[in-house]
């Protein structure tokens, strides 16, 4: 199968609707600061070491609350978000934010029970007992807290290397438990609530709201992608030593929307592969009715995936990920791909409007992937192709700013497009920033999140 079989006429539609990193902040910024406000209207004044105490008890609780449904917010695929700000930096926001809700939580639980204590002058202990066996709902939400917990511990960078991708991922579906266990308490004890119904009914909108989207886009959009489009395996073409093309064909496949540079989480109807769906960018344009994905084996998944058989049926969520051309604000632009990094930017090489260059980096010749393709997409559109083959040991590293200069004239004008290794895409941003490219112009994906 030929790439000229993959490009498409696509009806003109208009652009799909992307909210960016600054808008994006800019809300949860404001929900925290109602949420406060929310204790700030219930507080008249503080009395006391225990008044304060509670007071922050119950500031960190509020917070808490609403963080968590920003974490889960985040995590709902919403295709505005995906496409303005970009799976890596949304999962970025929800680590750390993660931290902090772990924390607030914690601390919301510690300075409740010591403000409880300290007003009715009574032990923690006896305080904490008292509170857990018979205030509304907190043994629940005890429960929830020792989840969060858990969750947090073990979403640890290095607790997280200990596990399976897997384990650590379904794992973590505990958070949805949590925050099921934690939700009662919060309107049954919280002074903020008691008696207002707004302040009520605004959180319900809050958690019902991100419960909609979660059922909206992690739940119904996949089913109906599949049922509509009913994709499936084609042909799996070695393309090499370790790397496979994966032809795959659907229906309507144009209602999409797909963006060259964007990624699917995909999931193969095989018996050892339906549990599991992993992100890999679309290394090709979308076609009339096809979609090519390339695939390096790296571990279980990506190695079973040169076996897959034509017929096999594929589940499929996305088209996610912001590494499009909506990124690019100037004429000339700068792809640098390193290993299977050259999917998006192979998609984004034969698309992206303006004056490209393409930097290859490889350890070998036998790895370069799409050679043929990139040397007849260069030609056809009069891109500039770099290929940047040798080990490492030899060669030394080829990102400078010194060389980047060399090889690119006029860089600082340049919109920088990178995937590749974390060390290659380190190294290549430093000397791209040292070499005068303002951050703002250098787009990364990277491949693990
Ligand atoms: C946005 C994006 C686009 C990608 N595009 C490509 C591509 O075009 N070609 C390609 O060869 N690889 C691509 N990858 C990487 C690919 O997803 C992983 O190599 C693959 O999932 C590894 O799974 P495994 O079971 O083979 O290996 P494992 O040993 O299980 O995992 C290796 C590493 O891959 C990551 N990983 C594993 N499973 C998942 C998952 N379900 N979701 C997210 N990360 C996971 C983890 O960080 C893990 O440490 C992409 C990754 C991302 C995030």
């Amino acid at each position: 199968m030929t790439t000229t079989d993959l490009r498409v006429e696509t009806k003109s539609s208009p652009a799909p609707a992307r909210v960016r990193r600054g808008p994006a902040l800019a809300v949860i910024a404001l929900g925290a600061a109602a949420v406060v406000a929310l204790w700030w209207r219930d507080t008249p004044h503080v009395v006391g070491p225990g008044g304060w105490l509670t007071g922050a008890g119950r500031i960190t609780g509020l917070l808490a609350g609403y963080g968590l449904a920003v974490l889960l917010a985040l995590m709902a695929r919403v295709p505005a978000l995906e496409r303005g700000v970009g799976t890596d930096r949304l999962t970025r926001w929800h680590a750390r934010g993660g931290r902090y809700v772990v924390w607030l939580a914690i601390a919301h639980t510690l300075l409740i029970i010591w403000g409880y204590a300290v007003t009715e002058a009574t032990g923690v202990v006896d305080e904490t007992v008292t509170m857990v066996l018979s205030y509304p709902d907190v043994l629940k939400a005890t429960a929830a807290m020792a989840l969060l917990v858990a969750v947090g511990a073990i979403s640890v960078r290095a607790a997280r290397r200990r596990l399976r991708y897997e384990t650590w991922y379904h794992l973590h579906f505990y958070t949805y438990l949590a925050t099921w266990l934690a939700f009662g308490h919060q309107l049954a004890t919280g002074e903020e609530f008691a008696g207002h119904h707004v302040a009520t009914a605004c959180w319900y909108a809050l958690y019902l709201g991100v419960a909609a989207l979660l059922v909206r886009y992690r739940l119904w959009a996949p089913l109906a992608l599949s049922l509509r489009h009913r994709l499936r395996v084609v042909t799996v073409v070695p393309e090499a030593p370790g790397v496979v093309s994966i032809y795959l064909y659907g229906r309507d496949l144009d209602r999409l929307r797909i963006e060259p540079g964007q990624f699917f989480r995909w999931r193969f109807l095989t018996r050892r592969l339906w549990w599991s769906a992993n992100p890999y960018s679309l290394s090709a344009p979308p076609g009339t009715g096809t979609l090519r994905i390339t695939v390096k084996d790296l571990g279980d998944h990506s190695a079973a995936l040169a076996r897959l058989r034509p017929g096999t049926r594929v589940l499929a969520e996305g088209p996610y990920g912001a590494f499009t051309a909506g990124l690019r604000c100037r004429e000339r632009v700068l792809l640098i791909a390193g290993g299977v990094g050259i999917t998006p930017l192979r998609a984004l090489f034969e698309t992206l409007p303006g004056q490209v260059t393409l930097i290859y980096r490889a350890r070998s010749a036998e790895e370069l992937v799409f050679r043929a393709e990139l040397e007849e997409i260069a030609a056809r559109r009069g891109a500039r192709l770099l290929y940047c083959v040798g080990d490492r040991a030899v060669i030394g590293s080829p990102f400078t700013a010194r060389e980047l200069r060399r090889q690119v004239p006029d860089l600082r004008a340049h919109d920088v497009y990178l995937c590749g290794p974390p060390a290659m895409t380190g190294a290549a941003s430093a000397a791209l920033r040292e070499a005068g490219v303002p951050a703002r112009r250098i787009h990364h994906e990277s491949f693990d999140f």
